[in-house]
């Protein structure tokens, strides 16, 4: 079965905790805090891969995790960081959000992308020393990993795209004029995933070309096979409508043209007024030649290309790859879709949101709100870092430091951050 669309749930790691311990040997009483830090959760990672052409690895594992950070531990060391997990698609897979179906990313380049991060490790009782703060018992935890529900939606990435009714021919011109070695055979339906080739015209000028599945009436409505297909021509700069001429099914090359058009005009206008060109197939067995004509007169009405082929003989097919590679030269680049995801908005922290935790003269303040605060401001940006100081006024959390009783001076810790106290 060819899988182009599913949901899976990706998890990055948790960042390890920081470690309270102190230095220790013979005869010295008490050692400094020597507490290292957690170690960053791993990411989670999609990469592009040209080899793959579905989403058939998804079918049976839904939920992918990179592992976490290691804990800290005395003598200033370090948790490992977590793992990363590299998840393969294939390339032209459009990443969604699940939930409101807004593109995250198009992978349609070989860039990593980073769609789950990784916690990061919190800070060993090492940081929080200062020469009237010797002995810190305190430590940070790690931030948790980001989670995503995610939809994976398989565009395939070609340049020309070989519409037409099943059994036009399709593949064999496919197989013809390129290494790929798609099914072939004299029954409808035969191919049942689509397949991607590579065709050479000359030095240094190729093109990628898919077949895709047999469109028949009502595929546009979900009615069978092929409406699931027709995504996969959606980026396609240019369609070769393959029409069987030969009258040997005994089909109506216009009828069959145009039902075949009006499909592709349901499924989307857009795709629709792709440019086109006619491929004119099996002539090699052309019954009657006064119905080709009348075929070819009804094509160059419409001004558009027409080319008598037969792909079994490969006559009329140099021609035909000719003119495709010489209309390519002139129209735009395959689409990539720009990414439309908007995380969601911030709402102000609600005082239950917040844990405020109390160590000397430390005062941590934690919670998932204030976590994705901290992971969204860029410090290094004045706009951005006001943005911070008023949401984490407007969240009322000073009023509460206040009443717990922090004083002048005293040392706020926010994940990552340290600032110290001022009224
Ligand atoms: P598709 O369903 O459109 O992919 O069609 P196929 O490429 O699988 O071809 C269907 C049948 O038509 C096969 O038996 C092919 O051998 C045959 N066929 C394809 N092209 C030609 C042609 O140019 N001439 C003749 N005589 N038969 C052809
Ligand atoms: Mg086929």
């Amino acid at each position: 079965m060819f899988v182009d669309k599913v949901n899976i749930k990706v998890k990055a790691g948790k960042g390890g905790n920081g470690a309270v311990a102190f230095h220790r040997e013979k005869y010295i009483a008490s050692g400094g805090p020597d507490g290292g830090d957690g170690g960053n959760g791993g990411n989670v990672v999609l990469i592009a891969d040209r080899n793959m052409s579905t989403l058939m690895d998804f079918r049976y594992k839904r939920k992918y995790s990179a592992t976490n950070g290691g804990d800290g531990t005395g003598k200033k060391c370090s948790g490992k960081n977590g793992e990363d997990m590299i998840i393969k698609v294939p390339l032209g897979t459009l990443v969604r959000d699940t939930a409101t179906g807004a593109i995250i990313k198009d992978m349609s380049d070989f860039e990593p992308f980073v769609i789950a991060k990784g916690g990061i490790g919190g800070w060993g009782n090492t940081h929080f020393a200062t020469p009237t703060r010797q002995a810190p018992r305190f430590a940070k935890s790690g931030l948790m990993g980001e989670e995503k529900e995610i939809t994976l939606e398989l565009k395939l990435l070609a340049d020309v795209g070989l519409v037409g009714f099943p059994n036009v021919g399709k593949s064999t011109l496919l197989s013809v004029v390129s290494k790929a070695n798609p099914k072939i055979g004299n029954y409808h339906f035969t191919t049942l995933y689509p397949n991607l080739g590579v065709v050479y015209v000359s030095e240094g000028n190729s093109f990628v070309m898919a077949d895709i599945p047999g469109i028949i009436e009502g595929a546009a409505e979900g009615a069978g096979l092929g409406h699931d297909f027709l995504r996969h021509v959606d980026r396609c700069r240019l369609l070769i409508h393959v029409v069987d001429v030969s009258g040997s099914e005994g089909r109506d090359p216009i009828e069959d043209f145009e039902a075949i058009n009006s499909e592709l005009e349901r499924y989307d206008k857009d795709l629709a007024s792709r440019p086109q060109i006619v491929a004119a197939n099996k002539c090699d067995i052309l019954e009657d030649m006064e119905n080709l004509e009348k075929f070819k007169a009804y094509i160059e009405e419409k001004d558009l290309p027409f080319f008598e082929i037969s792909a079994a003989s490969h006559t009329g097919v140099k021609e035909l790859i000719n003119k495709t590679s010489e209309m390519l030269s002139t129209l735009p680049p395959i689409t990539v879709y720009e990414p439309d995801y908007v995380e969601p908005e911030f709402t102000v922290a609600s005082p239950e949101d917040l844990q405020i935790t109390h160590f000397e003269d430390i005062w941590s303040i934690e919670g998932p709100w204030l976590q994705r605060l901290v992971s969204n401001t860029n410090f290094g940006d004045y706009e951005s870092r006001n943005f911070f100081d008023r949401s984490l006024r407007e969240s009322g959390v000073y009023d509460r430091l206040e009443e717990m009783g922090i004083n002048e001076g005293d040392t706020v810790s926010i994940y990552n951050l340290d600032f110290e106290y001022h009224r």
